[in-house]
């Protein structure tokens, strides 16, 4: 069992990457942000509440996104592992994490932080918002915000990482193969010392 986290700004590739590592060691892939757009595309409740946020590039708060993400781990009971991406986002979400983790015995296992400069997000961002259809990823000063959120609410989650022990930084200006390899080296190194 192994819970792997894809850590950084929006931009950095953590859904890219996160989907290839899915597909290679069979993890269960878990993006809050893909669920909070299935919601607002079903129009529940959540969804309604949820876009409030997300087109002003702020954050949904924290109790929304745990109840759902508990939800999603709880339906996966017999997964492998799981790989998140863009959870968690606060030191609440990264608190109430491990500790749902270590009812159930398990831990953050590791943690990837793609580096990748404001400017180049920005680029990438508007790039992607020509096609995904996203209202926040079209719109330069909702871009900022989300970055400045990354900035004063979720950048913190580093130093939290570090010291557990868990942090591996990666230059996000590398190819996607050339990140996917190193990546995979070390989770394939984490599962080695686990086995042994
Ligand atoms: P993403 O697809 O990861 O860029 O997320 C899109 C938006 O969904 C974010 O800008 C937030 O508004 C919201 N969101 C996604 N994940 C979280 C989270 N863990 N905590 C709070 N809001 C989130």
């Amino acid at each position: 069992m192994m819970n792997i986290i894809m850590f950084g700004p929006p931009g950095a590739g953590k859904g890219t990457q996160a989907k290839l590592l899915s597909d290679k060691f069979g993890f269960v892939y878990i993006a809050t942000g893909d669920m909070f757009r299935n919601h607002i595309k079903n129009k529940t409740p959540l969804g309604k509440l949820a876009q409030f946020y997300i087109d002003q590039g702020d954050l949904v708060p924290d109790e929304v996104t745990i109840h759902m993400i508990k939800e999603e781990i709880d339906k996966n009971p017999k997964a492998e592992g799981f790989i998140f991406d863009g959870f968690p986002r606060t030191i609440v979400q990264a608190e109430v994490l491990d500790e749902f983790l270590k009812n159930n015995n398990q831990k953050v296992d590791a943690v990837f932080a793609l580096e990748v400069p404001e400017p180049v997000l920005i680029e990438r961002i508007l790039n992607r918002g020509k096609t995904s259809g996203r209202k926040d990823d079209a719109d330069t000063q909702t871009i900022k915000r989300r970055l400045e959120k990354y900035r004063t609410a979720t950048e913190p989650l580093k130093n939290y990482y570090q010291k557990k022990e868990v942090l591996h930084q990666i230059d996000g200006l590398q190819t996607i193969e050339e990140i996917h390899r190193i990546i995979s080296s070390i989770i394939e190194k984490i599962q080695h010392g686990n086995r042994r």
